[in-house]
């Protein structure tokens, strides 16, 4: 008999999941509790604008050629991809913006123009971190940790300890200082410890592989825009027969005697042999399985990733001094860091990222306008019962100040506005504390504390997403999808 699996969740991971699913021959139904797919991963179309609300930068797209193949597709045939170059524009205080490339020549040019000598400096940077790609992610992302037999995992842990390689032991801003002598550029490279999350002051250095990863392998926009992929993935799903619920939220995960059963919606129990939750793993044990309190405490205990807030701005005129990507540095980075993480409070001199997709599809915005993704880092919630209200005004008014001192005054110019909050964050998602990313990388054991993708209290029961095994962003939740799908198969297969 085909073996029936409930995917929790429309996100990247769900998606990715539940494709592969189908296709290995299960009868796979999603039930997702919004209306719209793609989880986090969203879209705004609204007065002409266009925005994605989620992800504006992909990394490692043969992820997802990967999953078009396994259905015997080409991701070239179904979405246009397009190197984005500068990868992004950064401004310092009172300097001149720096274009970081991942063309090495042109890298290295602007490093020399900003930052007399230290193009040397970046090449070895770039070997350094290649080197923690090419050990670590055999291991860390592209095989499901969990599984790895303890003999073979030493083995493998023996060869890459060469230790040092991996460089766990200092910060990543540690490790960014011994390369680079300019303030500026140190800022610049520790940012891609928030890539995931993270407080770059405390995350290993090991995270330093992310560099590497954009500047490296390079920066994709998809045309018309990331939700794009979102779109195509659903086009996949259902012609391999996903059957599709939206606005359907589960409310359990039924279990009997250490083996899932099924789940629960809208009152109703729905068998299933397999439960493939793409929701965030500590809420799905808070809130979805009764019965295990030890577990849930633990992941109770993980620290969870930043939160965000996003504004999302339709603006009259077009800014040559901006780029598709950009970034206007705090000060104090440090300090930053400190107010995100120990003082639990949003930074009163945020980093500012600012993506503006009508840069490169004309469209996302009506003729002379731009579309404006603007994002700070937040704090994540510390105590959701207690629903912190942050001071949207307030911080609103200290970013627009912020951008007047860059010759960006454009209070007056916004003719169209949303946001999402830290609590929109976890209130549509269902995210741990609204973070955006799981847990964080911040301890050197987060990699292996990030819970796996075959659960192994409850038979039948698997994960993937951002908050499972290897972590978030849009190719890691694709690639959970992957592993799970794939340990599925093998430990329940038809
Ligand atoms: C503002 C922002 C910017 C980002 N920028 C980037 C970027 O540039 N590049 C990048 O790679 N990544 C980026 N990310 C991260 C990326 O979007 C996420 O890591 C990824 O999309 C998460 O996918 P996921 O599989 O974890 O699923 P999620 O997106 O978390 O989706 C999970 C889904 O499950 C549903 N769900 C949960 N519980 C239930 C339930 N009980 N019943 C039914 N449904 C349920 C939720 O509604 C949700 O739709 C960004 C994220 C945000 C928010």
């Amino acid at each position: 008999m085909v073996k029936q699996v409930a995917v929790i969740g429309g996100g990247m991971g769900g998606l990715s999941g539940a494709i592969r699913l189908a296709r290995m021959g299960f009868k796979v139904f999603l039930y997702e509790k919004n209306e719209m797919l793609g989880g986090k991963m969203g879209r705004i179309q609204e007065e002409g604008f266009t925005f994605d609300t989620g992800p504006t930068l992909l990394t490692m797209p043969f992820i997802i050629e990967e999953l078009f193949q396994f259905v015997d597709s080409h991701m070239t045939d179904k979405i246009q991809l397009a190197p984005i170059d500068p990868v992004c524009r950064y401004f310092f205080n009172d300097t001149e913006p720096f274009d970081a490339s991942s063309d090495i020549e042109i890298m290295n040019q602007n490093i020399n123009q900003l930052f007399h000598g230290e193009s040397e400096n970046y090449i070895r940077f770039l070997r350094y971190a290649e080197r923690i790609y090419k050990k670590t992610s055999p291991l860390f992302i592209f095989s499901p940790i969990h599984e790895i037999r303890i003999n073979l995992f030493w083995q493998y842990i023996k060869n890459v300890f060469t230790l040092y390689q991996i460089d766990p032991l200092r910060t990543v801003h540690q490790s960014v200082k011994r390369y680079f002598q300019d303030p500026r550029l140190i800022q610049l490279f520790d940012r891609y410890a928030t890539y995931n999350g993270s407080d770059p002051y405390r995350a290993p250095a090991t995270l330093n592989v992310i560099p590497y990863v954009e500047l490296g392998l390079g920066g994709y926009y998809i045309k018309g825009g990331l939700y794009r992929l979102v779109e195509i993935l659903v086009e996949i799903a259902e012609k391999h027969n996903v059957h599709i619920h939206t606005g359907k939220k589960v409310e359990r995960i039924l279990h009997d005697n250490h083996r899932v059963k099924g789940v629960q919606i809208d009152g109703e129990k729905m068998n299933t042999d397999i439960v493939l939750c793409n929701g965030d793993v500590v809420v799905c044990f808070n809130d979805l399985i009764k019965g295990f309190s030890k577990t849930t405490n633990r992941l109770n205990r993980l620290e969870p990733s930043l939160s965000g807030m996003i504004f999302f701005w339709g603006i009259q005129g077009c800014y040559s001094q901006l780029k598709q990507h950009n970034i206007i540095f705090s000060q104090n980075y440090k300090k930053e860091f400190t107010q995100l993480f120990q003082d639990q409070i949003p930074p009163d001199d945020p980093t500012v990222y600012i993506s503006i997709s009508s840069k490169q599809d004309h469209h996302h915005a009506p003729e002379g306008c731009e579309n404006w993704f603007v994002m700070i880092n937040m704090p994540y919630l510390y105590n959701d019962s207690k629903a912190e209200t942050w001071q949207i005004e307030q911080i609103r008014h200290t970013i627009l100040q912020k951008l007047k001192r860059y010759d960006l005054d454009i209070e007056k110019k916004i003719q169209f506005e949303r946001t999402i909050t830290p609590q929109d964050i976890a209130a549509q998602f269902y995210s741990n504390h609204g973070s955006i990313y799981g847990i964080s990388s911040n301890t050197i054991r987060s990699a292996f504390k990030r819970p796996s993708n075959r659960n192994r209290q409850l038979r039948g029961l698997y994960f993937a997403g951002g908050s499972a095994h290897p972590g978030g962003g849009v190719p890691m939740c694709m690639l959970s999808g992957k592993f799970a799908a794939e340990l599925i198969n093998e430990f329940e297969g038809n």
